[in-house]
């Protein structure tokens, strides 16, 4: 998926479930973590394989993100009240960076249980129509979800 739509679709879901722009704002910034921390193709053809060779291993594996989360939210009471907020705007880039690999993993192969041993289903191509749909149809889900009128729903369709 490319960045944009990570963030995109990212940006959608969490200011959906939490309705805050905070924890909305940081989830974007993480929504790119995960392709950040491998750093760019190498333009030179072998050190490019090499690195398509580590492509979404150790830095798409969700335990990582996981962990770091239960870290951020373990020290949670130890920091002083001023700056309460920021393992959870931590948390939040880290659930970023965990919907990054989910939504990698419909459209290839992310790992689930070891680094190396990857799943997925190929929903679309990156960078495909496919792509720009599926991302519009998760927005058109979460406003609906936001402000959706379900009786207007059931009266359009009969129902
Ligand atoms: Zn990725």
């Amino acid at each position: 998926m490319k960045w944009i739509n990570h963030q995109i679709v990212t940006g959608f879901v969490v200011c959906t479930v939490t309705d805050d722009a905070l924890f909305t704002a940081s989830s974007i910034v993480g929504a790119v973590l995960p392709d950040r921390v491998e750093g760019s193709p190498p333009k030179d053809s072998s050190a490019y394989w090499k690195w398509r060779k580590k492509h979404r291993t150790w830095s798409h594996y969700p335990l990582i993100y996981i962990a770091l989360i239960v870290a951020a939210q373990l020290a949670k009471p130890l920091i002083p009240v001023p700056l309460s907020l920021i393992p959870d705007l931590l948390t939040y880039a880290l659930v970023g960076a965990l919907l990054h690999i989910a939504e990698d993993g419909i459209c290839g192969k992310v790992p689930i249980f070891t680094p190396h041993k990857k799943y997925g289903i190929k929903l679309f191509k990156v960078g495909s129509w496919s792509e720009y749909f599926f991302a519009a149809l998760i927005i058109l889900i979460c406003l609906f979800i936001r402000f959706g009128d379900l009786d207007l729903l059931r009266s359009y369709f009969g129902l």
